[in-house]
């Protein structure tokens, strides 16, 4: 593929997989670079990140940083990008309330996870092995200059960008538009390979159909290339999103055919969905976030309903 114009994609290392993150670095028209993602909070990821910028522009250059979405492997280097930088920080404007929220009150981020789990029916052998999983990790607060809304709009500082609220894999993702060349840079809502995560936050009613929305937002713009935040650029745009269209599509249909006349809650359902696999509790955890947004898109869709047991636990069943 032909090298988008004034486009340089910096790869940096994740101790996890997909192993790898791209963050961009764009040139502006009129002078001067925005940086759309980071890396994870690590002293390798910086390293590259930093060589990366280094190999066309100087920090102080940077006159814009966006970041897709709050997740650590993109917005994990944003403090130590503004400290070199200074740049003003973008980002959707629900995560970055989220990540705000996050950053004052960490201890309610676990309460609100236990919380999810025992109101969802996880056995308590399985609630202690997920609470083992770990503690979120610490957020720092930043100053967001820009948050960008639902609405999308003209990128600032960016003359000839704009945003495109992406929501799914994170309620405030956001994607970044070139019209004159169609180009997309998508961060985690379109991925060459894997079907994005799309789980419960505390944000949105339903998320799938949220993500369900946005491919359909993104489906309307006039797309050449897409630019993910992992994996290789995306030269057959209208064709992935229909495949992911199609994919989130199936997965509801294969949840809800797990249900039945009598209620089960969603941690029954992510068994009967996974059956006889013995994953690692932080896999089980996504399992469920994941398991939950498609059964709140049945709700929404008329397709499924749900009650709550006198234990306060939750309970879903055919419409
Ligand atoms: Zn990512």
């Amino acid at each position: 593929m032909q090298q988008p114009q004034g486009v340089w994609s910096i790869t940096t290392p994740l101790p996890f997989r997909p192993r790898e993150v791209h963050a961009y670095l764009v040139e502006l028209q009129g002078g001067g670079w925005m940086l759309v993602d980071g890396g994870l909070d690590s002293e390798d990821a910086w390293a590259s990140l930093d060589a990366g910028v280094g190999a066309h522009a100087g920090w102080s250059e940077i006159r814009l940083h966006v970041v897709t979405h709050m997740h650590m492997d993109h917005i994990g280097l944003a403090a130590r990008t503004r400290a070199a930088s200074g740049a003003p920080l973008a980002m959707g404007e629900l995560d970055a309330k989220r990540w705000a929220h996050a950053a004052l009150h960490p201890d309610e981020e676990a309460e609100y996870r236990t919380a999810l789990f025992r109101g969802n029916g996880v056995s308590a052998e399985m609630l202690e092995r997920m609470e083992q999983g770990g503690p979120t990790p610490s957020t720092q607060p930043l100053g967001v200059e820009y948050p960008l809304g639902a609405a999308g709009g003209d990128l600032p500082l960016a003359a000839g960008w704009s945003w495109v609220w992406t929501p799914g894999h994170t309620a405030g993702h956001v994607a970044l538009f070139r019209a004159a060349d169609g180009l997309l840079i998508a961060g985690d809502a379109v991925l060459p390979r894997v079907t994005p995560t799309v789980g419960v936050n505390r944000q949105r009613r339903d998320p799938v159909g949220d993500y369900l929305d946005a491919l359909t937002r993104l489906g309307s713009l006039r797309l050449a290339c897409i630019l993910p935040g992992h994996g290789e650029p995306i030269t057959r745009p209208a064709e992935r999103l229909a495949e992911l269209r199609q994919a989130t599509q199936a997965e509801s249909q294969a949840i809800g055919a797990l249900l039945s006349a009598r209620p089960s809650t969603a941690w029954d359902v992510a068994r009967r969905r996974y059956p006889g696999r013995d994953l690692p509790p932080s896999a089980w955890v996504q399992a469920l976030r994941e398991t939950l947004a498609h059964l709140q898109h049945l709700v929404a869709a008329g397709q499924a309903r749900r009650e709550l047991t006198s234990e306060n636990v939750l309970c879903f069943a055919f419409a």
